[in-house]
């Protein structure tokens, strides 16, 4: 199906004048109440160090639940489960203490040495799940540090790891076809490698990738943090070796690299571990006003938590303060006009970070049936950026041309679309290919063209990083495409394959 640029506006003030008489200059009024200051104002307040980076499990995120749930009551949306905005969830997590230290005394190979001492934030990274205390060791290199035996696969095959330090990559050999993608996924995990390292009497680990990682399981007696490439280069030429052909081989050949280096590593870390947190996923509703529509959902959200505090905050301001914001704004603005045809619910959703947790909950429990839910629209790091997108538009034109209609009409950004994305390599990333998999209609919001630098999981992920403008544009592009979606006589749900 197409829609020419002429049908555009027609189709779209036809949708709005069945609604219950209201016109157009009423949702026009609404629309030109979201600001650029009101969106970025919420993003900056849930970056602020009360919410400590709003690591689920942790009370930084409770107090952020609350406050996304205080502004919710505030504007007079319903609380999704009975009286309370919130369900529950059990959910250990670790207080960093400070930023910790890395000390390397690099060998070269006639046995002369000097000692290294590294910093944060530029070479390393306090591990998000590390054991507290301070250990030392021999460093190996691992590379995956993977043990498949279903794919004859073994890092830790020629290398003695007892009592020493590990380096280890992220990923895993990379196979064909995205069906044998998934078959890596069990080993490919971060946690897992962990959990491998120990088996072999390691002590400790220095994960070559320098991001924030709340999803990494706590393992007791393990003491970790995570490190910039920079730093491993230093480490392999010491030995005149090419850290970079190492790693080529590694990742093209699938040839497993790992080696001795000779060096001594002193890895600090000061944390507490708390195993009985919890978390919520927060839901508000706008309940529908049509008789039978009402049943219909329309569900958009983001997900609250981040990654914390390592010793130094990690606002995450883009990720996913940003989706957050855009969200609540449209919801204020929402609440001003007559109630949809069909219900929207707004869902805050949390521990994404800790590994789509809050997101495979909720697909197993729903507030709302599946086969009720017309889809799910996902927002992750939707603040920075010049034009918009909306992934699965293609798969579901009768749900995009909503959006599609709003931005030709009042938004006036450059929009892009793709089809689904059903054959994602390996495990899901976000909270919408979460809900995705579990058999939910998962679309989802983002900018593209990016014009200021991204920091992801870095503590430089702050409300300066965000442009307030595309925040402001987004969150008037979900009120007008939720409201007149959510009023549309019929949705057309046939999925279109991209096949043709
Ligand atoms: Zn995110």
């Amino acid at each position: 199906m197409r829609y020419t640029l002429f049908t555009l506006p027609l189709a779209f003030l036809l949708s709005f004048s069945s609604t219950q008489a209201q016109d157009e200059a009423e949702i026009l009024k609404h629309f030109h109440s979201i600001t650029a200051e009101e969106v970025f104002s919420y993003a900056k307040a849930l970056s602020e160090p009360k919410f400590d980076g709003r690591l689920a499990g942790s009370p930084g995120y409770t107090k952020s639940a609350e406050w996304v749930a205080a502004h919710l009551k505030k504007w007079n949306i319903k609380p999704g489960y009975g009286e309370s905005y919130f369900k529950h969830f059990q959910q250990d997590y670790t207080v960093v203490k400070s930023t910790g230290a890395l000390s390397i005394q690099l060998f070269d190979k006639k046995g002369n040495s000097i000692e290294k001492s590294y910093s944060f934030p530029e070479h390393y990274f306090p591990g998000s799940n590390s054991a507290n205390g301070t250990i030392e060791g021999e460093l190996v290199y691992v590379g995956y540090g993977i043990t498949a035996p279903v794919h004859h696969y073994d890092d830790y095959k020629n290398v003695d790891v007892k009592g020493k330090i590990v380096l280890i990559e992220p990923g895993h050999p990379k196979p064909e076809t995205a069906k044998e993608w998934n078959d890596w996924a069990a080993f490919a995990g971060s946690s897992e490698k962990m959990t491998n390292a120990l088996n072999h009497g390691a002590k400790g680990v220095l994960y070559i990738s320098k991001l924030a990682s709340p999803g990494m399981k706590y393992h007791d007696g393990l003491v970790y943090c995570h490190v910039d490439k920079k730093v491993v280069e230093e480490l392999f030429f010491a030995r005149n070796l090419d850290y970079s052909k190492v790693k080529d081989t590694l990742t093209s050949k699938n040839k497993s690299q790992s080696q001795t280096l000779g060096h001594k590593a002193s890895i600090t870390a000061e944390t507490e571990y708390h195993p009985n947190g919890s978390y919520a996923n927060v839901i508000g509703v706008i309940p529908g006003s049509d008789p039978v529509l009402k049943d219909e959902v329309i569900m958009v959200g983001a997900h609250l938590d981040g990654q914390g505090n390592l010793g130094e905050l990690f606002p995450g301001a883009l990720d996913n303060a940003s989706g957050v914001a855009d969200i609540m704004a449209a919801a204020r603005a929402l609440t001003k006009l007559p109630a949809p045809k069909r219900t929207i619910a707004f869902f805050f959703i949390g521990a994404e970070e800790k590994g789509l947790l809050g997101a495979f909950e909720y697909a197993k429990e729903p507030l709302f049936p599946k086969e009720k839910t017309i889809c799910y629209i996902n927002l992750d790091m939707v603040g920075n950026g010049t034009g918009l997108y909306f992934g699965g538009g293609k798969s579901f034109p009768d749900i995009f041309k909503h959006f599609e209609e709003a931005n030709a009409r009042y938004i006036h950004r450059p929009l892009k679309t793709r089809h689904l994305n059903r054959s994602y390599k390996g495990r899901p990333r976000t909270d919408g290919m979460a809900l995705s998999q579990e058999g939910f209609r998962a679309l989802s919001v983002h900018c593209t063209d990016r014009i200021k630098k991204l920091y992801y999981h870095h503590p430089a992920d702050t409300y300066e990083t965000l442009v307030p403008e595309i925040m402001e544009d987004v969150s008037k592009w979900l009120y007008l495409g939720l409201y007149s979606l959510a009023n549309a006589e019929t949705i057309d749900l046939t999925e279109v394959t991209d096949e043709e």
